[in-house]
């Protein structure tokens, strides 16, 4: 077994992008962050990246507003953001207060600044393989992994357990365009009746599920690659010690059938955070084309 390290690649990357904005002769690019409410790991996740943005000399903002806030307001801002010609990139933190439409939102920034890809124009990009697409980040992130450690992906088959929006189809579709993968890609989900099966069949597994352990040792071929996107906080077998993030892979029992296996965490996680930046810098870039 060998360790994909994903934080170390993070940081890598985070350097290449220090070094190209280092040299731009204009303004340094700007991502503008907005947070709606409280939730804790919101805020954290808005810290980590606007403290990344800063290391690699990226200038950004946070936009925090009550959980109360309406709708409209929030439309109203992201109008502003997008009509602002020093903001580059806008990131909308999910999860949003239940008395918004995600769509809606999502759908209101300018794709050219649609830095999370989630935008329905990006999303149509990616399909039809147009290099300008801002593609989500933690499926940029795994096709990266794999590119630095020299994973061939074409012609292989890769599985992919899960179909959600944000990770399992665009991964999906990225693994299978020609430029970007040129896998032979299954899509596995809930409803798939012979998921050890498929799982067993592939050269790459990735697994985005959110159900810890769920792909053990018996689903994994030989000698295969095997990502964890998946990020389970497991309760502490002795009170008042800390919660424990697992993935969807049971990595101990597991490893030894692999060539390459993503830990969790320090696999996956620190690989959005190096897309969002590189997304940035993307998005400064088309829109000073
Ligand atoms: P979603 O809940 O949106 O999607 C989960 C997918 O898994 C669905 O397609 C669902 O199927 C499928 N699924 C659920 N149960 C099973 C099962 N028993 N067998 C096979 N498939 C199943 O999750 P996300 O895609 O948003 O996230 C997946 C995981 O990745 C989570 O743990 C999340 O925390 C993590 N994540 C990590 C990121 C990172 O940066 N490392 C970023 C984003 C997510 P169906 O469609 O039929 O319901």
């Amino acid at each position: 077994m060998n360790l994909i390290d994903g934080k170390a690649t993070a940081l890598s990357i985070q350097e290449e992008l220090r070094q190209q904005i280092e040299k731009l002769n204009s303004r340094p690019p700007r991502l503008d962050v907005i947070l709606v409410g409280h939730f804790a790991p919101s805020v954290i996740y808005v810290t980590n990246k606007t403290k990344a943005c800063k290391e690699i000399g990226i200038t950004s903002q946070i936009h925090q507003f009550p959980e109360e806030t309406t709708q409209l307001d929030l439309l109203k801002t992201i109008q502003q953001l997008n009509q602002n010609p020093s903001v580059d990139g806008i990131l909308i933190q999910s999860p949003l207060p239940s008395h918004m439409d995600t769509n809606t939102i999502m759908s209101a920034v300018d794709p050219n600044k649609d830095v999370d890809g989630f935008h329905p124009i990006n999303r149509g990009k990616l399909l039809l393989g147009d290099p300008k697409a801002l593609v989500a980040c933690t499926p940029l992130g795994v096709c990266e992994l794999l590119k630095r450690y020299h994973v061939a992906t074409s012609g292989k088959r890769v599985t992919i357990v899960g179909r959600s929006n944000i990770v399992g189809k665009p991964l999906a579709i990225l693994l299978m365009q020609p430029e970007t993968g040129n896998a032979t890609v299954t899509v596995a989900h809930s409803q798939t009746s012979d998921l050890k099966e498929v799982c067993l069949s592939a050269d790459i597994l990735i697994a985005a599920v959110g159900k810890a352990h769920l792909i053990g040792p018996d689903m994994v071929k030989e000698g295969a690659v095997v990502i964890d996107v998946g990020m389970n906080a497991l309760e502490p077998a002795i009170e008042g010690k800390k919660r424990r993030v697992v993935g969807d892979v049971d990595f101990n029992a597991v490893k030894d059938k692999c060539k390459l296996i993503t830990p969790v965490p320090g696999g996956v996680g620190p690989m959005t955070i190096a897309m969002l930046l590189s997304n940035t810098l993307k998005a400064y870039m088309n829109l000073q084309a």
